[in-house]
Order: C-alpha cells, then sequence, then structure tokens
C-alpha cells in the first residue's frame, strides 16, 4: 500500500483522473460475462474470484473514462471444426457484451471511434470499445473481418498464444506454461498480408501485442497506417517473450504506433513465475466457469463462499510474482526514453492475468497516475499517456480508412 508520503501525489492524480479522458486498451471482463449473475452494472469487491478487476461502478470510481473489452478466443485445432467453434464462442461474448449494454444504457456504451469516447467521456458514462484478441475466430475467411467489424470491433490482436492462420505468435504454449517460440517463426502468412490489408481499409487498428517478431516487421512493412501493442511491455526492462525489444519499440514508433504497458506480474517480473501456480489457476477457472455456465452467482452463497475460500487458498500458496505500479512505469519510462512520449499507453489486461500488489482492481488506477506524477510527468504527458496517444492513431487509422 501507499505510504504517507505517496498521499500528495494520490490527491493530485485522483482530481486528474476526475476531469481526465482515460482509455485501458486491454481487459478481458467479458469473460465474467459468460458467469451467469455477474452484472457489469453492479461493484464487485476487489480481489476476488466471483469479483472480478473491472465493471462500471469500479471504472467511475478510479476514473477510467474508456476500456477496450477484448473478445477473446483460446487458439484451438485450424481446422473447419475448430473455426466455427472459435466463432461460436466469439458470437456469445458479442452477444453477451450487447446484453450488458442494452441493460445499462445510463450507465456506458458501445463506443466505436474516439468521437464516442469522448462525447461520453463529457456525459459521465463508460465509452466500451471492442477489440478481438485472436484472429481465429476468422478461420481462412476474409469476409469474417467484416462481420466483426460491423459488429462493433475496432481492433484485431492477430494471434494469441500460437501460431494461427495469419501469424506466427511470440510464445508457444505447452501444458505448464507460456515459453518462447520453439519453430522457426514464419511470420505474416498471405492470408494474415490480406487481413492486414483490409483491416486498414476498414478502419480496423492492427494490434502486435503476442505476435511474433518476424510479425512484426512484415505487418509494419506492409500497413498504411500506425498500429498498436494493446497490451505488451518492454523486453530490456523483463526478459519475456512477451514483451518487445528496443528495437520493435522504436519500429513501432515509427509507424506513429504506439505500446501500450500492460500489469501482468508473470510479464513484468518473469524471475519469479510460478508455472505450477498458472495451472492451478487454469483449474479453479475452468471449474468457476463451467459452475456458472449454470447456477447463477448467489443463487447458493456456500458454493460461492466455498469458491472464494478456493481461491484465497490459491493466492496464498501460488501468490503472483511481486509487481507493483512503480515496475509498470518502469515500462512505461523505457518506452518513453525509446519510442517517444508520443507512442506509450496503457493497457492493464485486467481480467486477463493484470494484478498489481497496489493496484488490486481498476478502482485503484490513480495509484499508477501518482507514481507518473511522482517521477515527474507533466499532466500534458500523463494526458498523452492516458488516452492522446492512442485516440491519436485512432483517428488517424479511421481518417485513413476507405471501406
Ligand atoms: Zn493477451
Amino acid at each position: 500500500m501507499p505510504d504517507a508520503t505517496f498521499t500528495p501525489w494520490l490527491e493530485q492524480a485522483r482530481a486528474l483522473h476526475r476531469d481526465m479522458l482515460t482509455v485501458d486498451t486491454h481487459c478481458d471482463t467479458p469473460l465474467l460475462l459468460q458467469l451467469k449473475g455477474w452484472d457489469l452494472g453492479k461493484h464487485h469487491p476487489g480481489r476476488t474470484l466471483l469479483g472480478g478487476d473491472m465493471d462500471l461502478v469500479r471504472m467511475k470510481e478510479g476514473g477510467l473514462s474508456a476500456a477496450f473489452f477484448a473478445v477473446f478466443t483460446a487458439q484451438g485445432p485450424r481446422t473447419a471444426g475448430g473455426y466455427a467453434n472459435a466463432r461460436r464462442q466469439a458470437d456469445e461474448l458479442l452477444d453477451a457484451l450487447d446484453t450488458a449494454f442494452q441493460k445499462h444504457p445510463d450507465l456506458c456504451e458501445r463506443a466505436l471511434s474516439p468521437e464516442d469516447a469522448r462525447r461520453l467521456h463529457e456525459r459521465g458514462k463508460r465509452a466500451i470499445f471492442l477489440g478481438m484478441e485472436n484472429g481465429y475466430p476468422l478461420g481462412l475467411d476474409l469476409s469474417q473481418l467484416d462481420i466483426y467489424y460491423h459488429r462493433g470491433i475496432r481492433y484485431l490482436t492477430l494471434c494469441h498464444a500460437l501460431d494461427n492462420d495469419i501469424c506466427a505468435a511470440c510464445t508457444f504454449l505447452t501444458d505448464a506454461a507460456m515459453t518462447s517460440r520453439v519453430s522457426a517463426d514464419t511470420g505474416l502468412t498471405t492470408f494474415g498480408a490480406q487481413v492486414v490489408k483490409r483491416m486498414n481499409e476498414l478502419g480496423m487498428m492492427v494490434d502486435l501485442s503476442h505476435t511474433s517478431a518476424k510479425t512484426v516487421e512484415d505487418v509494419l512493412r506492409l500497413t498504411d497506417v500506425p498500429v498498436i501493442a494493446s497490451h505488451s511491455g518492454a523486453r530490456a526492462m523483463s526478459d519475456h517473450p512477451r514483451n518487445l525489444t528496443d528495437d520493435q519499440l522504436r519500429a513501432i514508433a515509427a509507424s506513429g504506433g504506439v505500446v501500450q504497458a500492460l500489469f501482468v506480474p508473470g510479464f513484468l517480473n518473469p524471475d519469479a513465475y510460478d508455472p505450477e501456480g498458472e495451472q492451478v489457476a487454469e483449474t479453479l477457472s475452468s471449474k468457476k466457469k463451467a459452475h456458472y455456465s449454470v447456477h447463477p452467482i448467489g443463487s447458493d452463497p456456500a458454493v460461492d463462499a466455498a469458491f472464494e475460500a478456493e481461491y484465497r487458498d490459491m493466492m496464498a500458496k501460488y501468490p503472483p510474482p511481486p509487481a507493483t505500479v512503480k515496475d509498470v512505469v518502469d515500462h512505461i519510462d523505457h518506452i518513453a526514453k525509446v519510442a517517444g512520449i508520443d507512442h506509450v499507453g496503457i493497457g492493464s489486461d485486467f481480467d486477463g492475468g493484470g494484478w498489481l500488489a497496489d493496484c488490486k482492481d481498476v478502482s485503484e488506477i490513480p495509484n499508477l497516475t501518482a507514481e507518473l506524477l511522482r517521477r515527474g510527468y507533466s499532466e500534458t504527458d500523463i494526458r498523452k499517456i492516458w488516452s492522446g496517444n492512442l485516440l491519436r492513431v485512432f483517428d488517424e487509422v479511421i481518417a485513413k480508412a476507405i471501406h
């Protein structure tokens, strides 16, 4: 927890968050919508299994104006059956999001452009953008991209933890852990090149988080507009394959793009990462999903309490690697130094592994801003980091779209 010397910075940060437009470019909160009875418009306690890291009430509390909610699918077999399954999962998430937006028109709206975010911020409503994490649901059908665009998707993270039909990933996934890729890096595929071109035409941002070194190079050679990394760190600060090298940071900046720093302890502090804990977390998450896809949260308080107890035990036995807002700001400092202050932002990965000892959920994001203030970042720079840079890229991508 922040000590007393931190208090003046925190007060200044809170005041800034009452006024400043803020965008978090990556969170997996839609996964919580798959739990029966979980309500985006209700306040949930932080650092619990069934509460998650983000809801509309805590967004307002922390001063987060806008967020990109990820429509995520895990990579599976590259077969007709696999594609159909991924499409079904993506459709379910998109339907659940539509239902949540319809249920809370007073609290939020689906946002499609920077203009929407600015308008909603003025009105005190949360702006929810949609991004798709992993192009797996496209299969090999480019027309699916248009379908997702028309459902509101405004960025596509080309792949997730494994290669897909679009490109090579920066990692390889085993049962135990996410490791560096083991096979040759094949970069962007022919189909992937068509996807990137069509994204440029549609005005959909290309997201390079999770992609391999050669994919990053191939995309930057091909794209007509700036690209983003919606949730990535700096490799020079922590040596994990999910983080970007200095050359990659410079190349993304040279495209005019932006790198959004993440809050994932295993990427911020890979030395302390425990794959066994990850396995236990996966198992508990699957059990939770199976139970609450049938029984609503709250229908049996004893069962809910048992789940929470299991979660607390797991966190005690396998605590996440120590990571704080200082670690995130170390990455922001480095990206700003190497790529420039106009090319860095924030993509927490809340509800997808984002977890800081002193920023347990979205209600505590002013702690991060306080650390930026403490290190001497100006209000102008902080506004760039919290939304200005990303919205500049987004505006440019839309301006150059030809539909
Ligand atoms: Zn991710």
